[in-house]
């Protein structure tokens, strides 16, 4: 008797319904099943769009492709990409200058400072944060970037634990800036220029929804079947 190919022996484990070990066959049933559960709970609900910067020091370092390809191996859709010089009135339009902006960038370096006991030498908010904003401006005019739009389920939250925190020297290794970068509050503070961590990526969903059509018409984001359609998100994929 010919033996039978991988193939034909995982499609009759997975079709053998004595065979308990194996995946559970839900058979005939688990199509419908799955369907029943697609149609309450859309696969919509579940996936976001997130913007991606990489600044000019992540294009002059060359690492584009490393960057790109951290967040196509994780399983995000890339449903945009393109590199673009930057205009005043694009990077002003991109970084809300809001209250809230400052207090974060204000709060999250005071804490850096705190935490390692030096004392912080700002102490208007407003002040700060509007001078961090003129020099990401400045910085992001500068040269060329990439702009992209990735896809997938909670692809917000997803890009930023890829991305790791904003100081560099303080980012979790595995982390796109943990790993290539080092940049620090001290020395950008002291040199008076935002700190170098290679990318900007949407905070919220809002956000990314504010983001996007800064960078990108409606027409440049585009629709296509990727492997993780069917591999990651179909319900049926294994039954099938
Ligand atoms: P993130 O990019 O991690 O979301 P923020 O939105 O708080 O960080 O800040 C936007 C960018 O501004 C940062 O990525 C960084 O380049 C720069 N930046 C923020 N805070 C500071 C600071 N205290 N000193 C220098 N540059 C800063």
């Amino acid at each position: 008797m010919a033996r039978k190919t991988h193939r034909e022996e995982a499609g009759s484990r997975i079709r053998n319904n004595d065979d308990k070990d194996n995946i559970p066959n839900f058979g005939f049933f688990g199509k419908y099943l799955a369907r029943y559960v697609d149609s309450c709970y859309p696969l919509s609900n579940f996936m976001e769009q997130t913007l991606v910067l990489i600044k000019p020091d992540g294009v002059q370092r060359g690492l584009i492709g490393e960057i790109v390809g951290r967040f196509e191996r994780v399983g995000l859709k890339m449903i945009a990409l393109k590199m673009v010089h930057p205009s005043h009135e694009d990077v002003d339009q991109h970084y809300a200058l809001t209250e809230e902006w400052m207090k974060g960038v204000y709060e999250k370096a005071k804490a850096k400072y705190d935490a390692k006991g030096q004392a912080f030498p700002y102490s208007d908010h407003v002040a700060y944060g509007t001078e961090i904003k003129r020099g990401l401006v400045e910085f992001l005019k500068s040269a060329p970037i990439i702009a992209m739009v990735l896809e997938g389920e909670q692809a917000v939250t997803l890009v930023r634990k890829l991305v790791g925190a904003t100081e560099p020297a303080g980012a979790a290794p595995g982390t796109i800036r943990g790993d290539l970068s080092l940049d620090t509050y001290a020395l950008s503070n002291t040199q008076s220029r935002p700190i170098r961590n290679l990318i900007h990526a949407s905070g919220t969903v809002e956000e990314a929804q504010k983001e996007i059509p800064v960078w990108f018409t409606d027409t440049e984001l585009h629709k296509y079947e990727h492997v993780n359609d069917r591999v990651q998100y179909d319900p049926e994929w294994f039954l099938s």
